[in-house]
Parts: C-alpha cells; sequence; structure tokens
C-alpha cells in the first residue's frame, strides 16, 4: 500500500511548502523510492490557467496538458520525472465535479454537503495517485494557510484520511519562527498558534519543519516539541539557504527523511543516494565564467513569472559551469532607442513567451537588435512568433505584418490563430496544450543540438507560424526546422546567416530538470559563452 504524506503550512503563505515537498520527495527517491508530489489549491478556479502572473506567477503545464501551479514546475525540477492532471487540484475542480455528478442525479436525491460529498471528493483525488501501486509515497501539499476558511475542507479531508489508513500516512506542518530584532530572540509562538489551529480541527502533526532565518538551539527546538506535541527529534530546523537546490541536503541533514521513513513503520538506516545532485550544486556553486543574458519579457518585474525558464538557466549554466546573470527587461522599455542601447553588452537574449500587445513592439525591437548584431537568441512562444514577425517586417519587407493575436486586421498575418482555435469560446484549459511529437530536419542547429530527429515537447498556444508564408522565409533564410507532423505546424525556426538563433513553438524550459539540463539551454548558453569570446 501506497504511503501518503500531507504537507500542511501555518503562520504565513510563502515558507516554501514546495520546495519542502520537493525536497523530501528528492531524499526518499534518492532511497530508491518511486514518488509523486500533488498540490492541492483552495481558491476556486478550475485551474489557474486563467490567471495572469501578477495573480499567481507562471502557470506550469504539465506533458498531458494540465495548467497547473507553478509548485509542479519544482516538483518535476527536483524529481525529474512528469506529474499530471491529478497532480494538481483546484477547490473549482472539486466543486464542479460535485456539481456535475449532482446533475447528473449520482447522489440520488441526497442533500449535497461539503462534508461528506466535497471532502470525499478530495479524498478521492488524494487517493487516486495510490492507485495501481504506480507509488510508494505520495507527498500532497496544501495550499494556503492553516486557519483559511478556504482551507478547511481540506484539513478535515486529511484528518478523515488520517483516521482511516493510521500507520500509512503523516502530516508535515512547515511554519515560521521569526527573528525579533528587539528581543533578539527566535519566537516559538507563532508556532504554537499554527498547530494549535491544525489541532482544532482535529490534526496533530507529526513532523514539524521550522523556517527561519537562524538556528534553533535545543531549548528551541524542545520547547516546540513540548507545546507541540511532538518528538523533539521531529522538530526540524528548515534555515534560509542560499539556493532552492541546497534545501534537499538541508533536510537531510535534519534527517526529515529518516523521521519521516521511522514514522511509517519503513526502514530507514541507508543514506539517500545524492551523488548527482551533488555533482549539480558544486557545479552551480563553482562557475568558472560568466555570461550576461537578457530575457526580455511583459512581467519580469515579478520574480515568479518566468519561474521555469529561470531555473532552466540556473541548470544550463551549471551544465556549462558558467554563471548565467539573468538581465530582466521589461519589453515595453525596449519601444526606445534609449531602452534598445541596454541590450548592448549582453552576450545573449532570450525573448519569453506571453500574450496580447502590451510590449510587442518592444520585443521586435529587441530580436531586430540581436539578428543584426549577431547576438545568440532565443525565442520562447511568444518570443518564436515576434521573431517570426521582424523577419517578415525587416529581411521580407511586409512593414505591416504581425500576428492577429495582436493585430487581427492585418494584410500579412504571418502568425495566425490555429484552425483548431478558431470556433474556440470558452477560455480555460482550451489552448493547444501538453506534449506533442516534433519532427526535426537533418542539417540543422537544433538536430545538432538534440543529437535525435524526433523530439516531444510542451505547448501552450492558440496561434502557429503561417504556412502560406513559408517558402518566402525559407528562401529568405529563415529555416522551418522544427514540424509537428500531424497538422504540419511550424514548431521550430532557425536563421541560416546567424550564429544562434534558435525559435520554439514550444516551452522547453518546463523539461529542464536540475539533474538533466535542457539541451537547448544548454546550447543557448554555450554560445552566449561563445559569444563572449
Ligand atoms: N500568445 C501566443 C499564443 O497564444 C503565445 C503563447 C505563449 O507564449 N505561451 O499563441
Amino acid at each position: 500500500m501506497a504511503n501518503y504524506i500531507f504537507v500542511t503550512g501555518g503562520v504565513t503563505s510563502s515558507l516554501g511548502k514546495g520546495i519542502i515537498s520537493a525536497s523530501l520527495g528528492k531524499l526518499l527517491q534518492a532511497r530508491g523510492y518511486s514518488i509523486t508530489i500533488q498540490k492541492l489549491d483552495p481558491y476556486i478556479n478550475v485551474d489557474p490557467g486563467t490567471l495572469n502572473p501578477y495573480e499567481h506567477g507562471e502557470c506550469y503545464v504539465t506533458g498531458d496538458g494540465a495548467e497547473t501551479d507553478l509548485d509542479l514546475g519544482h516538483y518535476e525540477r527536483f524529481i525529474g520525472h512528469s506529474t499530471s492532471q491529478a497532480n494538481n487540484v483546484t477547490t473549482g475542480a472539486i466543486y464542479r465535479s460535485v456539481i456535475e455528478k449532482e446533475r447528473r442525479g449520482d447522489y440520488l436525491g441526497e442533500t449535497v454537503q461539503v462534508i461528506p460529498h466535497i471532502t470525499d471528493e478530495i479524498k478521492q483525488r488524494i487517493k487516486t495517485l495510490g492507485q495501481n501501486h504506480a507509488y510508494d509515497y505520495i507527498i500532497t501539499e496544501i495550499g494556503g494557510t492553516v486557519g483559511d476558511i478556504e482551507s478547511l475542507p481540506y484539513i478535515e479531508a486529511v484528518r478523515q484520511l488520517r483516521w482511516e489508513m493510521s500507520q500509512n500516512s503523516i502530516v508535515v506542518h512547515l511554519t515560521l519562527v521569526p527573528y525579533l530584532g528587539a528581543a533578539a530572540e527566535l519566537k516559538t509562538k507563532p508556532t504554537q498558534h499554527s498547530v494549535k489551529t491544525l489541532q482544532e480541527s482535529g490534526v496533530q502533526p507529526d513532523v514539524i519543519v521550522c523556517r527561519s532565518e537562524y538556528s534553533l538551539n535545543e531549548a528551541l527546538r524542545n520547547k516546540i516539541a513540548l507545546f507541540c506535541n511532538v518528538e523533539v527529534s521531529s522538530v526540524i530546523e528548515s534555515i534560509d539557504a542560499s539556493s532552492i537546490y541546497d534545501v534537499p541536503l538541508l533536510m537531510q541533514k535534519e534527517h526529515l527523511d529518516r523521521v519521516v521513513l521511522k514514522k511509517l513503520g519503513m526502514p530507514y538506516e541507508d543514506e539517500p543516494d545524492l551523488e548527482h545532485w551533488k555533482d549539480f550544486l558544486y557545479r552551480l556553486k563553482n562557475p568558472r565564467r560568466k555570461v550576461i543574458i537578457g530575457l526580455v519579457g511583459k512581467y519580469v518585474e515579478l520574480k515568479d513569472a518566468y519561474k521555469s525558464i529561470t531555473e532552466a538557466f540556473v541548470h544550463a549554466g551549471a551544465e556549462n559551469e558558467c554563471k548565467v546573470h539573468l538581465r530582466l527587461l521589461k519589453a515595453q522599455d525596449m519601444e526606445t532607442e534609449e531602452g534598445v542601447e541596454r541590450l548592448k553588452g549582453l552576450d545573449g537574449l532570450c525573448v519569453a513567451p506571453g500574450f496580447g500587445e502590451r510590449g510587442f513592439e518592444g520585443k521586435i525591437n529587441a530580436i531586430k537588435y540581436a539578428r543584426e548584431s549577431e547576438t545568440p537568441f532565443f525565442g520562447i512562444c511568444f518570443g518564436m512568433q515576434t521573431a517570426v514577425v521582424e523577419f517578415a517586417r525587416n529581411v521580407l519587407g511586409y512593414n505591416d505584418a504581425h500576428s492577429t493575436e495582436v493585430e487581427p486586421k492585418t494584410i500579412n498575418p504571418v502568425i495566425d490563430i490555429m484552425e483548431t482555435q478558431k470556433n474556440v469560446t470558452d477560455k480555460g484549459g482550451t489552448m493547444r496544450l501538453g506534449a506533442y511529437p516534433c519532427h526535426i530536419e537533418k542539417n540543422t542547429l537544433t538536430h545538432k543540438i538534440y543529437g535525435q530527429p524526433d523530439i516531444s515537447e510542451r505547448h501552450r498556444h492558440r496561434y502557429e507560424f503561417n504556412n502560406a508564408y513559408r517558402e518566402e522565409f525559407t528562401t529568405h533564410g529563415m529555416k522551418m526546422s522544427g514540424i509537428f507532423p500531424g497538422q504540419d505546424l511550424v514548431e521550430i525556426i532557425e536563421l541560416e546567416n546567424h550564429p544562434w538563433f534558435v525559435g520554439v513553438q514550444f516551452h522547453p524550459e518546463y523539461r529542464s530538470t536540475a539533474d538533466k539540463a535542457h539541451p537547448l539551454f544548454v546550447a543557448f548558453v554555450k554560445a552566449a559563452l561563445d559569444n563572449k569570446k
């Protein structure tokens, strides 16, 4: 039977429950167990696909096409294998399913209530992952903070599951132990209160992970243990780390994995094999060179808006033994000449995915600069589409060329809505989503980079390259090097007379992990390094 580990959070949000869950997952995986990590989000949106990045940071996309919380990105980057639709569930999705059942008459006239119907649906979404012996451990992270009104049904579901499966499940509670400068002390009271709130809902945590700026001494650990009803060895310190990738090792040092295994009645004497991980960390922390890469986007002031891209650069930097300095550039600022001036001195330029008009012309200017100055360029999704428009305008001479997403009336729609998207009216979950195969032409840069002709990458878009222009682009030096064979969609473009100019319709960043940096990012960083020479 699978073991279930529930991760709850108290005191404040943003304590890093996702990183703790991913780190625990990594430690168990490094002991040879199969694990998966799931996130339950208490908001009413059916998925985060319709949320803008200001609300919720990046939207992460799984191979099977789920638009999910960015924590799933952390899970995959740490664990190295795919999550799925079942790994992210929101209150909206839970209610939608219960209401659909009610409309179908499945409840046979019963009054449909939060308990048991909503909680049953939550429990079922948790247990689904444990079916068919697919995993030894299922880590379920409960979004939000204990005590939130909207988290209550989730905590109740955890209480019931704990009661149903007793020794096969545990609760890890993450809290904050703040440092009060005036008193020059770490304070445990917020932790005590948040554990009390959890206990009021009938849930006793088994392990308490204390996020803190300073180390917890023995007296503090004893105090937390006493007030929160846990063993001292189950009070784990999670000190602020310089890199999220340090956290698995910090948790190992605190014996989080051992404590969890012991509580679940599993053997815990062996140590996890983290050689590969340590290797990655060593390269990450001992760079021999440095490159400066500009990341142009609409939301660059927002730390989490391009999470998977910034992390993919961390992985690719480590792989190249170099420190990638990302210079975040607001697309709108590139609309002036002074803005474009700021691109000088960059070793490479990446234009991020995006939607809509704001900043589009700035991206065009930035790409023109990269193309003409032979600066390595990497365009992702909207970044690739903008590169196509730039080429059409400035090389083919179609001054009015555009994407119909931005200018529906353009006479030269070099990027146009996909046939399959034309009649779509609902915005949620209806883009071209998830992994699709792509065939790469021989004798192209991308073929060399991937080292194989057939790849699979994840997508999230409604627009595509307009094939009516294909021949003209090809004759003028923009190659269509990757094609989705099923529908003849252009997935990769590259420039012939340029050292490194690649645009991809897909999102390679979703597949980059700490253990396996994505080849396109690795090659782009390498090109930026060469450009430096
Ligand atoms: N807005 C573009 C489209 O829908 C690109 C989307 C993206 O960059 N993810 O096709």
